[in-house]
């Protein structure tokens, strides 16, 4: 149950829907208009301004399910991450930065932040002290991602929210990889929670979009900047937002079944050196995980055994696709070292724990026999062509 009394699947089905007063349809009406009316209304409606009804309707969908004040919806989950960050960022300005981080949001920071004058550190570690460590005098802004890329490591938020709040600084957390379903960091006095929506809240590969929930307050502020920056989504896409999100508590659910049994069956698995995913109770944080998630995910890493080549196991697997992108109802997989950490060095990998055998897994919501059995296939596969070159 939420604040407001209504359950996930409630939340996820009715909050924030538009009726149909004309036709009485069952769904929400689609309003394509970029202009509309002002001479009888005291709100300027446009898309830019974030205040069409669909994008109105889905903001109060996405802040009931992250029990926050308000919310805005975003072209990309980096037009969310951008603008949230400098909403409360100027010249002069520090922000303390979690070691690991999503690919995008490392290069905006390091690309990027020198030009407006803003310095940053990351994390040595994970624990809260980590991050205390870490701030200066000038520091505006703590930033977090649990679980994180692609080691499923998982961040005390609690902890790092009480030390922001502590020292006077603005809490921020990604909390994409666990989607609202399984963790809702702002019960636990995070400030703002950025989502790409591409992931979890869209759920099907095809729609790219962000969000940001937080106090009202807060969203102001970073209103006024997003209005200036203009990362709108367009309404199509927002209206099929709303829709995948109706079905995102199933979804989720499903995934978290899913890849609890295929961590556990990888686990156990003799061509498996280790698997990483917060709910085995193996992983170093699962007690951690236990008390700020509500489930522990569709994501999960494994690496195989040394004699077993990565690529040619993702080549081989026929249900399970290789795929840069993750958090769909198909079940892909990628290798880190040749995606999206290949621009790291060798050095720098091994520092984080990232080796050649390692493989992601975005666990879909096919039956876990059929995924097994893919698995089971590609291994038996890999092993017999690489016998005659071994
Ligand atoms: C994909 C992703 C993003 C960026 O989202 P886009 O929609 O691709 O802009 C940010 N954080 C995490 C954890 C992601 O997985």
């Amino acid at each position: 149950m939420d604040k407001r009394g209504k359950g996930l699947n409630t939340i996820c089905t009715h909050v924030g829907e538009l009726e149909d007063t004309k036709y009485k349809g069952a769904v929400s009406p689609l309003y394509m208009s970029t202009s509309y009316a002002f001479d009888d209304v005291d709100v300027k409606r446009y898309p830019r301004y974030f205040n069409t009804p669909n994008q109105e309707g889905l903001c109060k969908k996405i802040a009931a399910l992250e029990h926050a004040e308000s919310a805005l919806i975003f072209g990309s989950g980096m037009a969310a991450v951008s603008t949230a960050l400098l909403a409360f960022l100027r010249a002069g300005d520090h922000i303390v930065l979690q070691q690991t981080l999503y690919g995008g949001t490392y290069n905006l920071v390091t690309e990027e932040f020198d030009k407006y004058g803003i310095s940053y550190s990351f994390t040595k570690g994970w624990e809260p002290k980590d991050f205390e460590n870490e701030i200066r005098e000038n520091t505006k802004v703590l930033y977090i991602e649990t679980p994180s890329n692609p080691l499923l490591t998982i961040t005390d938020i609690e902890g790092v929210a009480a030390i922001a709040k502590k020292h006077g600084i603005v809490s921020m957390i990604d909390n994409t990889f666990a989607s609202p379903v399984n963790q809702n960091p702002i019960d636990f006095g995070i400030d703002v929670v950025i989502h790409s929506a591409t992931k979890y809240m869209g759920g099907h590969s095809d729609i790219c979009a962000g969000a940001v929930a937080s106090t009202k307050e807060h969203m102001h502020r970073i209103f006024h900047l997003a209005k200036n920056f203009g990362g709108s989504l367009s309404d199509y896409t927002v209206w099929l937002l709303e829709r995948s999100i109706k079905t995102m508590g199933l979804r989720v659910r499903a995934q978290n079944e899913n890849a609890l049994a295929m961590a556990q069956y990888l686990e156990a698995h003799v061509d498996i050196d280790a698997v990483y995913y917060p709910g085995l109770t193996i992983h170093k944080d699962h007690e951690l995980a236990k008390r700020q998630m509500k489930g522990f995910g569709g994501m999960l890493s494994f690496e195989l055994k040394p004699y077993l080549d990565a690529s040619l196991f993702q080549r081989s697997l026929k249900i399970i696709k290789s795929s840069m992108s993750l958090a769909g109802v198909e079940s892909t997989v990628l290798s880190p070292t040749q995606t999206s950490h290949a621009l790291m060095s060798a050095e720098v990998r091994a520092e984080q724990g990232i080796k050649d055998g390692l493989i992601r897994f975005s666990v879909g919501i096919e039956e876990p026999e059929d995924l097994i059995a893919d698995i089971e296939y590609a291994i038996k596969k890999v092993k017999k062509e690489t016998k005659t070159t071994v």
